[in-house]
């Protein structure tokens, strides 16, 4: 068998796979991508964040193409959560009068976004091989040093590379040739069933495009807008409901709406789709995870096969292209020789766990604020925060990657209580006060990362310089495309 030879050969053609694969190509790298479905596929993961269009899909260049697809602008979420019976809103632009041009992302269909980003790679100059499952990595003693594969026709194939990346989301099992263990959350041990429907209701204006997130008894519903007429919706359920779910989907998930008026009102109209990709109800459950370890001499781990947290806040697509813009950062400087592998791929690791770690602070957070602690859903989550294990064990992980992580531990407690009270007050002050919330910690930890992406694919080398976020780390070059050491 001939071996074919690149730089870097990325297994799985998503958000993660085709942003690490362009951002390598554009620094002139030869880049090969093996994706398993032919384009346009279904996936789940509708709801973006700013960070994400306004900050990686900027430097990927697709933008206009973005603007052009049409899809429902998101300025932020609406919430049936907490303390307070009525839904809430916070808006990404703080005030839902200063919509400043960055402060929006959008609802997508991800066949359709996938599908933008994958033909954005191929014009980038990523040779993309569409209908290939990757089988399993080359090794040579410690490293890896290629992938092999399966065409359409059933033909096997040995690639080898400087660099290969497992990008191959949630149900691949590449990722453990990376070693160490994939570790699921306690805290985050649901199940999500999912379907949806036409001609739900939409928000009043200038919310119609929100994500609405209702808490009910027996856990949380999404609602998506995706066009002017569909919408996803979701259930996020204690794990323990699985057999009654996998049953009869149709019959639990009709009781599931059936127990929450916000949603069953803004479907009484409507219809739920049943034939074509939207038809099927989809069920997903320990999508809750994060590996020990995220890269080895030779191979690294982008979006899901890396990580997850939980879909309450969206963030999932964010963690995936801010991992593969920490990784092509990583592979470019390599490539360029101005840096050591472990060096650049140390700052990759570090940076990941902590964005990764934000949001799970953040997100427990969130989960806390919901006060019906009688219901079994809610009332499971706080018994197993009060254990703290997931929590102990993250905290000691990022405490051995940076002294600044440690600092995490002990603010948790103070953050989660600081939060809720953040937005009860912002609740009690009505709809044009968003401010205590934003002024919180953790949505600041939240917003500050995404936000410096953002300003960087913005002003690109206008934008001030950064500081280096770990003692003696790296900083981003003035392009977003390297790593640098600090001259400060
Ligand atoms: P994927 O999007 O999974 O892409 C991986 C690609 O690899 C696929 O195209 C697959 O076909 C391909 N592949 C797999 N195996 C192989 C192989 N052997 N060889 C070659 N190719 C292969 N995120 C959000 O941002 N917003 C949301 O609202 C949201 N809601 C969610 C709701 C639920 C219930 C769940 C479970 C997740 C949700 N997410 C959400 C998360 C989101 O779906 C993922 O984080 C995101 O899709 C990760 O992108 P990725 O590129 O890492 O992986």
């Amino acid at each position: 068998m001939s071996v074919e030879t690149f730089d870097v050969v990325v297994a799985g053609g998503g958000p993660a796979g085709s942003t690490v694969a362009s951002l390598v190509a554009m620094q002139g790298h030869r880049v090969l991508l093996l994706e398993k479905e032919v384009f346009p596929r279904y996936q789940i993961g509708e709801s973006l964040l700013p960070s994400t269009v306004h900050g990686v899909c900027r430097m990927l260049g697709v933008t206009e193409e973005l603007a052009a697809a049409n899809f429902p602008v998101k300025r932020g979420g609406t919430f049936r959560w907490g303390a307070r019976p009525e839904p809430w809103t916070f808006s990404f632009a703080v005030s839902p009068r200063m919509t400043g041009p960055t402060s929006f992302a959008y609802q997508v269909e991800r066949a359709r976004f996938d599908e933008i980003l994958l033909n954005n790679a191929k014009r980038k100059g990523v040779t993309v091989r569409e209908g290939c499952s990757v089988t399993g990595v080359v090794e040579e003693d410690d490293r890896v040093t290629g992938l092999r594969y399966l065409d359409p026709d059933g033909g096997e194939h040995e690639v080898s590379a400087r660099f290969v990346i497992d990008a191959s989301g949630n149900k691949s099992r590449l990722f453990s040739s990376v070693g160490g263990t994939r570790d699921y959350s306690e805290f985050f041990r649901s199940l999500a069933l999912f379907g949806y429907f036409e001609n739900g209701k939409r928000l009043p204006e200038p919310y119609s495009g929100n994500i609405l997130s209702v808490a009910f008894d027996s856990g949380w519903f999404w609602y998506i807008p995706l066009s002017d007429t569909l919408t996803s919706v979701g259930a996020v359920v204690r794990r323990e409901m699985a057999e009654k779910v996998q049953g009869d989907r149709e019959a639990a998930y009709e009781a599931l709406i059936a127990e929450c008026p916000l949603i069953s009102e803004y479907l009484s109209d409507a219809r739920r789709v049943t034939t074509g990709d939207y038809g099927e109800l989809r069920v997903r459950k320990d999508y809750s995870y994060r590996q020990t370890t995220f890269w080895r001499p030779g191979m690294i781990l982008v979006g899901d096969a890396a990580c997850f947290v939980d879909p309450v806040f969206s963030s999932g697509v964010h963690l995936a292209t801010y991992s593969a813009l920490l990784a092509a950062r990583s592979i470019n400087s390599v490539l360029a020789g101005d840096l050591d592998e472990k060096t650049a791929l140390d700052e990759f690791e570090a940076r990941y766990r902590r964005e990764y770690g934000v949001f799970y602070e953040f997100l427990v957070s969130f989960y806390e604020m919901n006060v019906n602690e009688e219901s079994y859903f809610w009332h499971a989550k706080k018994v197993t925060n009060n254990k703290h294990t997931e929590l102990e064990s993250f905290v000691d992980l990022v405490g051995g990657v940076s002294s600044g992580e440690a600092a995490l531990a002990s603010r948790i407690a103070e953050h989660s209580a600081e939060f809720a009270a953040a937005v009860d007050d912002m609740a009690a002050g009505g709809d044009g006060d968003m401010v205590p919330m934003f002024t919180s910690h953790v949505v600041k930890q939240v917003m500050q990362e995404g936000g410096q992406v953002q300003m960087r694919a913005v002003l690109g080398e206008d934008a001030a310089p950064e500081e280096p976020v770990f003692p003696g780390g790296l900083v981003t070059s003035p392009d977003g495309m390297k790593w640098m050491p600090y001259r400060g």
